[in-house]
């Protein structure tokens, strides 16, 4: 068949699911849209600083526009942050102090976040371990946050920080919804009002009409070269939470005496306003391309996760490929038909932060942005590729119709 006519046929049998997207980004863009107004958001607000970064209007702005979008006490956002790793490890060392815990309840963090929290054996690296701050993990159940273990050992530990992870990962998982959270979360308070909520909110950003921010979380965290980057924003990461958590950040962030007071860009934050604009309309391009691509792998007999008969609660796409050899082709087909260094091969590698080799096809305009078209993947069993993004649904419907070509026949 000729792979136009069955691409319709999978946009056809995805239609219940575009329908709740575009529902879910009408939403979202007019709640993006009231906050700039309820900001006064001007051309002024756009123009960066120097130095010390005194009196940068813009920055500031920026922070109170986040924080109404995510329905927090208050947020961060800086290009001086410098990707979703950096926020992350911000956040924690922020508000942890020796002998605290952090219980994660969904399982292992993300890979470069682990060196982070647990250190490295018989070194010092300046981790929260080595500030003598302990860690303990609860593994998924059938996906789904196990509520009893994690209250019992909520009474049992009295963890200062109770970590959830919304995406996947490079895991074989769901991702947890923010219905799952608010259910957890207020029992959480319940037991332990204190007890500051943790979400590495990367990839989450925009797909569900709530953000963790609005059901209780203390400090929601993730990365500007994706989701609320809207494909244009050079750098940075954002923190939103309660007035006691982000108090604690700025002072970390820069230093205790002078917190979020200093801080400058001079290139200015038109991108980041820009970018936060059109993040809710991308967000939704990006997640039907993702079933788009997912429908394509499922009807050539691949398993596909989430599959097309379910919501998704991130912008990531899983395929479960037989061999490691049938991985790399895909990543590598990926990077084929990006819009930058379409010519170059990507292979395996050890990457900084991750243990296993990984590989990663991202041609794309922001360094490394993983809401442009790109995949990645740790060369480990199951043999798994993880991908996501793409700035038009056009050029993710490309990428489509090649794997027509390649695997179809
Ligand atoms: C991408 C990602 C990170 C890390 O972000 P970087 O910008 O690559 O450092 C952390 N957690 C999750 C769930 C992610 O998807």
């Amino acid at each position: 068949m000729d792979n136009l006519l069955f691409l319709k046929e999978c946009e056809n049998d995805l239609k219940q699911r575009f329908e709740e997207l575009d529902d879910i980004a009408f939403y979202n863009q007019e709640k993006v849209l009231k906050a700039f107004a309820n900001n006064n958001i001007a051309l002024r607000h756009f123009y960066g600083s120097t130095g010390y970064g005194y009196d940068d209007t813009g920055k500031y702005v920026l922070n109170e526009t986040y924080a109404e979008i995510f329905g927090s006490e208050a947020a961060i956002v800086s290009p001086l942050i410098t990707c979703g790793t950096h926020a992350l490890n911000l956040a924690l060392t922020s508000v942890l102090r020796p002998n605290d815990l952090i219980l994660a309840i969904t399982g292992s963090p993300y890979d470069t976040i682990i060196e982070c929290i647990k250190g490295r054996d018989g070194e010092d690296v300046g981790s929260l371990k080595d500030f003598g701050v302990k860690f303990e993990q609860i593994e998924l159940n059938d996906d789904k946050i196990d509520e009893e273990l994690t209250l019992t050992k909520i009474k049992q530990l009295k963890p200062k920080l109770v970590y959830i992870q919304r995406s996947r990962g490079y895991g074989w998982r769901k991702p947890v919804s923010v219905d799952d959270m608010e259910l957890i979360i207020s029992k959480i308070k319940e037991l332990d009002k204190d007890c500051f909520i943790f979400v590495d909110n990367c990839y989450g950003e925009f797909v569900e009409k709530r953000e963790p921010s609005q059901v209780g979380a203390d400090l929601v965290v993730g990365s500007l070269c994706k989701n609320p980057g809207g494909g244009i924003v050079p750098t940075g990461g954002y923190i939103a939470g309660t007035k006691r958590a982000i108090d604690l950040v700025e002072k970390r962030l820069t230093a205790p005496s002078v917190g979020f007071e200093v801080g400058s860009y001079e290139i200015g934050y038109r991108l980041y306003f820009q970018g936060l604009f059109m993040a809710p309309s991308l967000v939704k391009n990006v997640i039907k391309g993702a079933y788009l691509i997912g429908r394509v792998m499922e009807k050539l007999g691949y398993e596909v996760l989430p599959s097309s008969k379910e919501r998704s609660f991130d912008i990531v796409k899983s395929v479960k490929f037989n061999t490691q050899e049938e991985l790399i082709k895909f990543v590598q087909l990926v990077q084929s038909i990006s819009p930058v260094d379409a010519n170059a091969m990507p292979e395996p590698w050890d990457m900084p932060g991750y243990d296993d080799k990984v590989i990663m096809a991202a041609g794309t305009f922001v360094q490394g942005a993983s809401i442009e078209l790109s995949c990645d993947s740790p060369i480990r069993k199951p043999y798994v590729a993880y991908f996501q993004g793409g700035l038009t649904y056009e050029h993710i419907k490309l990428l489509a119709s090649k794997l027509l070509d390649v695997y179809g026949k």
